[in-house]
């Protein structure tokens, strides 16, 4: 084959993979999608990506529950309101809600969402959202911030899915956002390898104020962020906006880790 048919070739490649695209994007529509965790067949209730089988597996926190960040007390409650995750912590901001536990579904449409850009995944989880009792009453009257990204990982990766969520959720539960008012200026490495002391060194500076936005100090705000685990970048935030004079920040997360 010379140059010309080459050319040609690679062109009529392209054209029937748009028509695959396309055609994909019409059968998206046409025809019930596939469950996120078990890839069977999704009828779109109670969520448009995850079947009945799987949906009965998503744990939705309760009462009783860890009042800083939101996780289940199973068994015996103690008087205490701090569980085993954050009686450390020494957290910055007053109350946290974890919606669900990060397993199963969960964990599944958070990672598609946040490794595979998968928008679709916002709508199910923000569906999610709505069965958590006494959500709405937590979110009312507050602004919902996101824990941002440094900027060379959001050019990485395009999008901020932290940022997706509280758009989705601030729709759903007709909130005010402010989507940019927190910077993360220090790049700090994946925290998972680090102790507790060595992630609050990494993370004590990390964050800021965009410059040229206002704080409303006398606003009740909420951080959100996909998953709970250690809480130590939630903290981080939270003293930001502590140290701006914000009496209240709470935080809420899609699952507890
Ligand atoms: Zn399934
Ligand atoms: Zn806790």
């Amino acid at each position: 084959m010379d140059s010309v048919h080459i050319e040609l070739a690679v062109i009529e490649m392209n054209l029937i993979q748009k028509a695959l695209n396309f055609g994909a994007g019409v059968l998206d529509v046409a025809f019930p999608s596939s469950c996120v965790s078990c890839g069977g067949m999704v009828d779109g209730a109670p969520l448009p990506h995850v079947c009945d089988r799987c949906f009965s597996k998503i744990h939705i926190v309760e009462d009783p529950r860890c009042l800083t960040c939101g996780y289940p007390f199973f068994g015996e409650v103690e008087s205490h309101t701090d569980c085993q995750h954050c009686s450390r912590l020494n957290p910055r901001f007053y109350r946290g809600w974890s919606i669900s536990l990060f397993r199963g579904p969960i964990r599944d449409l958070v990672y598609a969402l946040k490794y595979e850009n998968a928008r679709w995944a916002l709508d199910d989880l923000s569906r999610v959202a709505e069965y958590a009792e006494g959500l709405g009453d937590y979110l009312e009257d507050a602004i919902l911030v996101p824990v941002p990204l440094h900027a060379r990982k959001l050019r990485e990766r395009g999008y901020n899915q932290s940022e997706l969520i509280v758009r989705e959720i601030g729709k759903r539960f007709n909130c005010e956002t402010a989507i940019n008012l927190l910077k993360r200026t220090i790049d700090t490495p994946s925290q998972t390898q680090f102790n507790r002391k060595e992630r609050y060194r990494n993370l004590r500076n990390a964050f800021s104020i965009e410059p040229n936005v206002a704080v409303e100090s006398k606003k009740r705000y909420i951080l959100v962020d996909d998953v709970f685990t250690t809480g130590s970048t939630l903290n981080a935030c939270a003293s930001v906006l502590r140290k701006e004079g914000v009496k209240q920040v709470d935080v809420l997360t899609i699952g507890h880790g």
